[in-house]
């Protein structure tokens, strides 16, 4: 029998007999969507559980960005990172901004708060950075370079479910975080998405940008979107809820495991591991050296070849694709550290069901190159 392949991720579901109520509870009350009671429910769990003070539900994490760049009223350009999943520079041109690419901090493969203030011009509005696999990003540089130039930040947290740094959640810094609840992502509704906003306003503007720009039955203020989660993805979400920190533990044991079979191979690096921070074990990437006997398009090959499928994220970077590239900003004379990480980085599978016994075979196959 041939073994199954092994992807980069495999989505997390709870046991489908436990879900099996909550279904009946909306058949039976026949609410769909619209701000219903699981949806309530959910946003009311999720801000104790990731220690926020509000949250706005979307159907996923792309209307979740269009609509947090909307709700601040962003114009003009955002710097932000090329070294992300490509929604993030999307959200902003679906609201008519130019992104301005800046480079990455090697270490952390975050955006560089040092090449932030160089990328400034008059036209700039805000910044948004991403918390890369869930590493925070350097929030206090960040919001300095904000105070001073007057910019707002806009997280793209879509990797930092559960994060924190030394000051609680990491969701709290910026004037909003996003996050993703995508299939692949370490929380999942299906498909999901959200905005952390700090105070009442806020939400309520959100909350009728997702729906429409409708204030009541009669009155429209804005030109909305349909954002809204359903009641069948926030009723999974609460179900999911409860196996999270399960689920986050079994992927540490993962991380850890991977660092400490692959710490003595040579051309091999593992970024950082969380430190004092609370992490989510969202990705394990590792970067593939110029000392390691093969190239990283090798290796990720070579793995394919015996049914193990890593991913090379972030690779290309969002400055290569078409609709970017001819941005001056995206030019690889500005990007080097991120042109040099895209072409190095191979993402591990992780995900809480994945074997040991696989993340051997893995790190020995890498191990013998
Ligand atoms: C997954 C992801 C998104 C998009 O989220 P969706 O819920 O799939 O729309 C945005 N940014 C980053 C960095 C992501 O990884």
């Amino acid at each position: 029998m041939k073994k199954a392949d092994i992807f980069v991720t495999k989505p997390t579901l709870p046991p489908l007999d436990e879900f099996i109520p909550y279904l009946r509870q909306i058949w039976d009350n026949k609410i769909l969507t619209n701000g219903g009671p699981f949806h309530q429910q959910l946003e009311k769990e999720l801000c104790q559980y990731l220690g926020v003070e509000h949250i706005c539900l979307f159907t996923n994490g792309t209307l979740a960005l269009v609509t947090a760049l909307q709700a601040l009223r962003i114009t003009g350009e955002v710097i932000t990172t090329p070294y992300s999943f490509v929604a993030t520079s999307h959200a902003l041109l679906w609201n008519g901004i130019k992104p301005v690419f800046a480079d990455i901090d090697p270490n952390t493969l975050n955006l560089d708060p040092a090449k932030i203030e160089a990328a400034i011009t008059p036209q700039t509005t805000a910044i948004m950075p991403v918390h890369c696999y869930g590493h925070p990003c350097d929030v206090e540089a960040i919001q300095k370079i904000a105070d001073n130039y007057n910019l707002k930040v806009i997280y793209d947290a879509a990797h930092a479910f559960g994060v924190r740094c030394h000051c609680g959640s990491v969701l709290n810094h910026g004037d909003l975080s996003v996050l993703s609840f995508h299939a692949t992502k370490v929380f999942n509704t299906f498909e999901g998405g959200a905005i952390v906003c700090p105070d009442a306003k806020t939400k309520v503007r959100i909350d009728q940008l997702k729906n429409f720009g409708h204030v009541g039955e009669t009155v429209v203020v804005a030109p909305g979107i349909n954002g809204k989660m359903s009641e069948f993805n926030a009723a999974l979400g609460l179900l999911q809820l409860k196996y999270i920190d399960q689920a986050l533990a079994r992927r540490k044991e993962i991380d850890l495991a991977y660092r400490e079979r692959l710490k003595n191979v040579i051309g091999i690096a593992c970024l950082n591991d969380a430190g004092e921070a609370v992490a989510n074990y969202a990705y394990f990437p590792i970067l593939v050296k110029e000392d390691f006997p093969i190239r990283r398009d090798d290796l990720y090959q070579k793995l394919k070849d015996i049914g193990i499928h890593p991913r090379r994220y972030f690779y290309p970077l969002i400055s290569e694709f078409p609709m970017y590239r001819g941005l001056s900003s995206a030019h690889r004379d500005n990007l080097p550290m991120a042109t040099a990480a895209a072409q190095q980085v191979l993402c591990l599978p992780i995900y809480p069901d994945l074997e040991m016994s696989v993340v051997d075979e893995i790190t020995r196959f890498i191990a013998d190159q």
